[in-house]
């Protein structure tokens, strides 16, 4: 039987050659050329004017964090329905997670739970765009203008996706990417930052390498890291967006395709809500019952389809717990499985796939 792993990552196009002109002209490290053609080629993509490329999606987190100041006595507001790199970057600043519910049509932060969260001590907003379809960024937006709140976007997960046309990554003070292995451009490990005021760019720039000054060598002036991508990581990333709207498309009919094959289920598909484009970065069914999740998703191990469960609520996590109930993502994080949802996966293997998850209903269990 043919197993069918939940994430694979597309290593078609230029890949390969990239790759070896690194290795061929001995530019393996974070110097060489495919680093700027990849953050140029980044920032066209999602519309943005300037990009910085990192060694993954939790240090670009961490990194915004610090260029914006947030830091201890700080409140930061955040779903606690969300990977929890989301929240551990917020602590390691010094600065406090607020946790709020999210939607259960969106699966997102929900703009009214934000709105209740905000205190004088609130420095920041976290949206999350879990799963690949947008936030509310109308709404989001407006709350923090007026409450003159700092607005940073977890983009992690959505690559590709865009509120009102315009893609995610762009409404706020800043915003962060990941290129993991499973994400939908990869680079291996690797990560994106993304922010409107060009001094909160050259922050990022400055802390990211060791904080070195401009105009003199091996000088210092600042507390700071080494967060830098490779040149090889970028010349996957490059070749990743040259095939980014090809990868997006064939996600986009994976998705169609599990709406087809999975209607009249007790359960729903992830649909887009609104005028977004959702990327469809994990494909992901909703439950009707909870208690349906587990064996549904050891019926399908069983049949060689490899699933996740929806992240578990962070607030719940030993290092940052406390003592509140979101119902709404206790809900989703009890019911949400996530299937199989790479571009290579075929329609046979969809088929397949959708005839597992009805036959489980159909068992007698
Ligand atoms: C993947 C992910 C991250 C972290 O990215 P890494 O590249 O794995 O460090 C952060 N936030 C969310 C929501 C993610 O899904």
């Amino acid at each position: 039987m043919e197993r069918i792993p939940v994430y694979e990552p597309y290593l078609a196009g230029n890949v390969s050659d990239y790759v070896n002109e690194c290795l061929t002209t001995g530019w393996i490290s974070s110097r060489g050329g495919f680093i700027a053609k990849f953050e140029a080629a980044f920032a066209e993509f999602t519309g943005a004017k300037d990009a910085t490329s990192v060694a993954n999606g939790t240090v670009a987190i961490h990194l915004v964090l610090e260029a914006l100041e947030i830091g201890p006595g700080d409140e930061v507001i955040v779903p606690s329905l969300t990977y929890v790199a989301s929240v551990n970057t917020i602590l390691q600043t010094g600065a406090k997670p607020i946790f709020v519910d999210s939607l259960e049509g969106t699966l997102q932060v929900d703009p009214a739970a934000i709105r209740g969260a905000i205190t004088p001590r609130t420095k920041a907003v976290m949206a999350v765009h879990l799963y690949g379809h947008p936030c509310d960024m109308d709404t989001i937006v407006a709350i923090c203008r007026e409450h003159d709140l700092l607005l940073i976007e977890d983009c992690a997960e959505a690559f590709g996706s865009l509120w009102k046309g315009r893609h995610v990554g762009t409404f706020g003070d800043a915003a962060t990417f990941s290129f993991f292995g499973n994400k939908t451009i990869t680079t291996g490990e690797g990560g994106m930052v993304l922010a409107r005021d060009p001094e909160v760019m050259s922050r990022c720039r400055r802390l990211k390498s060791q904080g070195v000054s401009p105009g003199r060598e091996y000088w210092h002036d600042m507390l700071a890291y080494n967060y830098r991508m490779t040149n090889i990581e970028a010349a996957i990333g490059l070749a990743q967006i040259e095939m980014a709207a090809e990868i997006i498309a064939i996600k986009c009919k994976v998705a169609d395709e599990y709406r087809v094959g999975l209607s009249s289920l007790p359960l729903r598909t992830h649909d887009p809500v609104g005028d977004v484009s959702h990327s469809y970065w994990m494909c992901s069914i909703i439950l009707d019952r909870a208690e349906d999740r587990d064996p549904l998703r050891a019926y399908l191990a069983q049949q060689g389809i490899e699933t996740r469960p929806f992240f578990a609520q962070a607030h719940l996590m030993p290092h940052c717990r406390t003592d509140e109930v979101f119902p709404i993502g206790a809900s989703l994080s009890e019911r949400g499985i996530n299937l199989p949802s790479y571009p290579g996966l075929t329609s046979a293997q969809i088929e397949r796939i959708c005839a597992a998850v009805s036959s489980f209903w159909r068992q007698g269990i």
